[in-house]
């Protein structure tokens, strides 16, 4: 019957067997793990925790938070019924019974930034004091690893964390989620560094030597608690580094975003740049092949490119017939005697005028070289040929220069040539140049202003005089 009872004790929910409630201590100054808000009010993981044991367990539970010492004491006699977590040392296990696991605990030494460089042996010496919490596992633990330390002992976390982030601490030894959670609430959480892990051991809950009955109940009812629930506790008080703003999180990727842009618009720019740069280049360089190909005098085409431009028209199969004009101002060496070079340069640009304007069928015109002048038909007859040499004569003839309030009067001799194109050979642009020479020498021994044409030799019935 009695085992029997004993059997249903362990089923049954805990405070039929256990007194009401059940006290629930740890440290006062323990965050994340357990701690008094600014309210007053018990937080952390291990609260959450047994809140949660309580809810799955029926039972109330109250939370009695002291200095770490004291919670020690308090379970020790009898003040409160259960450690909420701690870990397990032979000196603890003189007066408590540890029960199941609840979450690892790792804790390190921490040192100040800036000392890092020299070590931890001036702490080692006892040069440099160690703080550790009173009563903690840091300390005994302290005491054996580092015998010829100066330690200083803390009531709790926070007071120690405080002389540590006041500058009047330079080494502790604190549980690294603890230490976190503190440094990473202050301006500067690098200003410690955790320089060497110390242990990773489990925390554990803990019931006095006296009541080992209660023990059996916690860890059935720790089995109960679903590890799921567990994790989310330990979620939510591990992960507890300040979360970064949510612009912080933007900030990668809109500098990634910036910097696209960046680079985009200066690709356009570029580019923008060097279409203007390359127009610019095309203007330039027609412009320089216009001024390369023109005579700077009259704006018509000089000797060089009229060569050049003959011997392309030669390649050109639609070109049969060629005929061409050479003109001679008359007696001009008189202008420049009589008015001056300017003058005659002014003539020349004058009688280059009338040439053009009345030069429509000519497919080259050209200053061939001082005051004379070419002009190239291609697919014309003779005959007509010399209608355009006597339009062209004619019409400087009959009009004369503008020389302030006089004028002056000027003449041209022209001799022409027609000849059919033979292949391309250019040898051919000299005949014919020559050809029209000679007619332009006949028409000055003439008497000058007049036209003499050569006759075709190739086809002597379009041949005709003027
Ligand atoms: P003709 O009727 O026999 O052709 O007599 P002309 O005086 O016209 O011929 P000539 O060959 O004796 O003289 C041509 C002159 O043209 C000589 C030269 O100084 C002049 N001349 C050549 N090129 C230029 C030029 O660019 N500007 C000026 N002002 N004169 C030039
Ligand atoms: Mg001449
Ligand atoms: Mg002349």
């Amino acid at each position: 019957m009695l085992r029997l009872l004993l059997l249903m004790s362990l089923f049954l929910p805990l405070q039929l067997v256990a007194k009401q409630p059940l006290i629930v201590t740890n440290s006062v100054a323990w965050k994340p793990y357990s701690y008094i808000d600014e309210n007053g009010d018990p937080k952390g993981l291990l609260i959450d925790y047994w809140r949660e044991w309580g809810r799955v367990n029926q039972t109330q539970v109250e939370f009695l938070l002291l200095d770490w010492n004291d919670s020690l004491i308090a379970v020790k006699e009898g003040r409160a019924d259960i450690h909420a977590g701690l870990l397990y040392s032979e000196q603890r296990a003189d007066f408590l019974r540890f029960g199941g696991q609840i979450i690892p605990l790792s804790a390190s030494l921490f040192i100040r930034s800036d000392q890092v460089a020299e070590g931890i042996q001036p702490m080692e010496q006892g040069r440099t004091p160690l703080g550790v919490v009173k009563g903690g596992f840091e300390s005994s633990f302290a005491k054996a690893q580092y015998p010829k330390a100066k330690l200083v002992e803390f009531n709790n976390n926070s007071l120690m964390l405080d002389k540590a982030l006041n500058g009047e601490l330079d080494v502790f030894i604190s549980d690294h989620q603890v230490a976190n959670f503190y440094l990473n609430s202050q301006q500067d959480p690098t200003s410690f560094v955790a320089i060497k892990q110390l242990y990773l051991l489990p925390i554990r809950a803990a019931v006095s030597a006296q009541n080992p009955d209660l023990l059996a109940q916690i860890n059935a009812g720790m089995a109960r608690v679903n590890p799921d629930e567990v994790n989310r506790i330990k979620q939510k008080w591990i992960n507890t580094e300040k979360v970064p703003p949510i612009w912080v999180a933007w900030l990668g990727p809109l500098a990634i975003a910036i910097l696209i842009l960046i680079v985009v618009t200066y690709i356009w720019q570029l580019k923008r740049a060097v279409k203007q740069r390359t127009e610019q280049l095309t203007q330039a360089n027609e412009a320089l092949g216009l001024a390369a190909k023109s005579d700077y005098l009259t704006g018509l085409l000089n000797r060089r490119a009229f060569m050049h431009e003959f011997a392309q028209l030669l390649q050109d199969k639609q070109v049969r017939h060629l005929a061409l004009l050479m003109i001679d101002i008359d007696r001009f060496k008189g202008i420049n005697d009589n008015f001056g070079h300017l003058v005659g340069d002014q003539a020349l640009a004058w009688v280059a005028r009338i040439l053009q304007k009345h030069s429509d069928e000519a497919i080259l015109v050209t200053r061939f070289g001082g005051e004379e002048f070419c002009l190239l038909y291609v697919n014309l007859a003779t005959i007509e040929l010399g209608r355009l040499a006597e339009q062209l004569r004619s019409a400087i003839a009959s009009q004369s220069m503008p020389y302030g309030d006089e004028t002056i009067a000027l003449t041209v001799s022209i001799g022409g040539a027609v000849a059919d194109k033979v292949g391309g050979d250019s040898e051919q642009i000299g005949a014919l140049i020559h050809s029209a020479d000679l007619r332009l020498y006949q028409a000055k021994k003439q008497g000058r202003n007049q036209v003499c044409l050569a006759e075709n030799e190739n086809n002597p019935r379009e041949n005709s005089t003027v």
